[in-house]
């Protein structure tokens, strides 16, 4: 096949291309009267939101999430946490601190550092690094509860230094949250959490409400009108990506172990019916070990429906000539997730060009990352590895330049920048440089 070809065979959903069930077309239909496209709802949610704050955010709670409560619920109370961490498996907060210990070490290391260089006449440039004052981090709730991205999201805004960390995360029918949510909340230090989901929470916190403060920057995975929401508030706050289904990317060599590459497409596959698991290998062999281990490993798994979907629609073995060549059909996808399980990744490494995260060899399943290595699981899907980064401690900053010239620099400079600001013709730019002597 041409390069064409293959990369329309790769080309995998975008967040703009996830369609609607029935179920979800048809309450939308109910609700609004009138059949609207995911956009569309998430549209009126914003508008209805901003104008009319906390009632908005409590109606669409009751509506989505079945949680009927007051404005001065909203909030997670000091004595709700309390309980979360006092009744939580022991095991599992051990694991979770432990994993909050390698996320906050790895991001540590990205922290970037102010600088400042001299130049001639004494002057001086720099660029000073600042975190953001107030950040909101979205956590989904709805079908699954996610404590692994409470810490992806909270602890490099913590490392970055930002102060107020904001998190919203939609209640269960009860109007509780998730014990061990509420748990990797406090473990990574968000100041207050809000029982808001979907779109109606991503508007709270790009627009604030009486309860829900107005942020300056909102990230975190969510379904199709978490990520809607996000695009549509995109300017009024920062965000992080716009993030679509998951999906891996396995390069292979024969000497894979075809049980460890079925287990990890399926540890993709059992995500959601559109995530995507593809398996590149120059080995046929592997590649039809792989195809009877998927159904074998398949038939075992609990969520196999879902996987089968998955598999099924989106998954994918190619077989090709040589392994360099699989790694081209890498770089071509952009993978989410890129396991390298060949003899000898590190020499394939400096072939990649477009990843949002890659495990190296046999001993590196995504899962590890997913969780506890270290790196953040917040990552670029849908082939937006080719401009995206993942989630990282930048991500909760930003830089400020300083310009700081003496009387000397200046006047050695001014003639050249009184001549480029004639040149676009701003006189006054002009001047202000020529007041100051030359
Ligand atoms: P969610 O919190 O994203 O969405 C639940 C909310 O969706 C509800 O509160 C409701 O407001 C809204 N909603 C549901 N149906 C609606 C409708 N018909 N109209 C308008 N709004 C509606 O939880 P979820 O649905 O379980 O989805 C979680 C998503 O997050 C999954 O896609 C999962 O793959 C993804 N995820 C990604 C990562 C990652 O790091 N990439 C990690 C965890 C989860």
């Amino acid at each position: 096949l041409s390069k064409e070809e293959m990369a329309e065979i790769l080309e995998k959903p975008s967040f703009d291309k996830v369609v609607l069930g029935t179920g979800a077309q048809n309450r939308i239909k109910e609700l609004f009267g009138e059949a609207l496209s995911a956009s569309q709802v998430v549209e009126r949610i914003v508008e209805e939101v901003r104008s009319q704050g906390d009632e908005a955010v409590l109606k669409y709670t009751k509506v989505f999430d079945g949680a009927d409560f007051t404005a001065d619920a909203l909030e997670v109370t000091a004595d709700e946490l309390e309980s979360a961490m006092a009744g939580i498996d022991g095991e599992v907060l051990a694991a979770l601190e432990a994993a909050a210990v390698n996320i906050r070490k790895f991001h540590t290391e990205q922290l970037p550092k102010s600088w400042f260089t001299e130049r001639e006449y004494g002057s001086i440039l720099g660029q000073k690094c600042t975190p953001l004052d107030r950040v909101g981090i979205y956590v989904p709730g709805g079908t699954a509860a996610y404590p692994s991205s409470v810490l992806m999201n909270a602890v490099p805004a913590a490392v970055a230094g930002v102060k107020e960390i904001i998190m919203v995360v939609p209640p269960g029918r009860d109007g509780r949250v998730n014990p061990y949510v509420l748990a990797a909340a406090k473990l990574a230090g968000v100041t207050r959490i809000f029982k808001a989901g979907g779109a109606q929470a991503v508007a709270a916190l790009a627009f604030g409400t009486s309860t829900i403060p107005r942020v300056d920057k909102i990230t975190g995975p969510g379904n199709i009108f978490v990520t809607l929401a996000k695009k549509a508030v995109y300017g009024h706050v920062d965000i992080d990506m716009l993030a679509g289904p998951s999906e891996i990317l396995i390069v292979a060599d024969s000497t894979a172990d075809p049980r460890y590459v079925a287990a990890d497409m399926l540890s993709q596959a059992e995500h959601d019916v559109l995530a995507s698991s593809i398996l590149v290998t120059d080995s046929a062999e592997l590649a039809k070990a792989v195809s009877k281990e998927v159904d074998k490993q398949l038939a075992a798994l609990p969520r196999q429906e879902i996987a089968a979907q998955a598999i099924e629609d989106n998954g994918l073995i190619i077989v090709t000539p040589t392994i360099l060549e699989a790694v081209e059909l890498a770089n071509l996808s952009a993978p989410e997730h890129l396991e390298l399980l060949t003899a000898e990744p590190w020499k394939l490494l400096p072939y990649i060009r477009h990843a949002g995260a890659i495990f190296m060899g046999a001993y590196s399943p995504e899962p590890l990352g997913d969780y506890f290595a270290g790196p953040n699981h917040v990552l670029p899907t849908g082939g937006t590895a080719r401009f995206y980064s993942v989630l990282n401690v930048e991500t909760f900053m930003k830089k400020t330049s300083i310009i700081a010239y003496t009387q000397e620099a200046l006047a050695a400079v001014s003639s050249q920048v009184i001549k480029l600001a004639e040149a676009e013709g701003l006189d006054a730019h002009a001047n202000a440089v020529r007041l100051r002597g030359n």
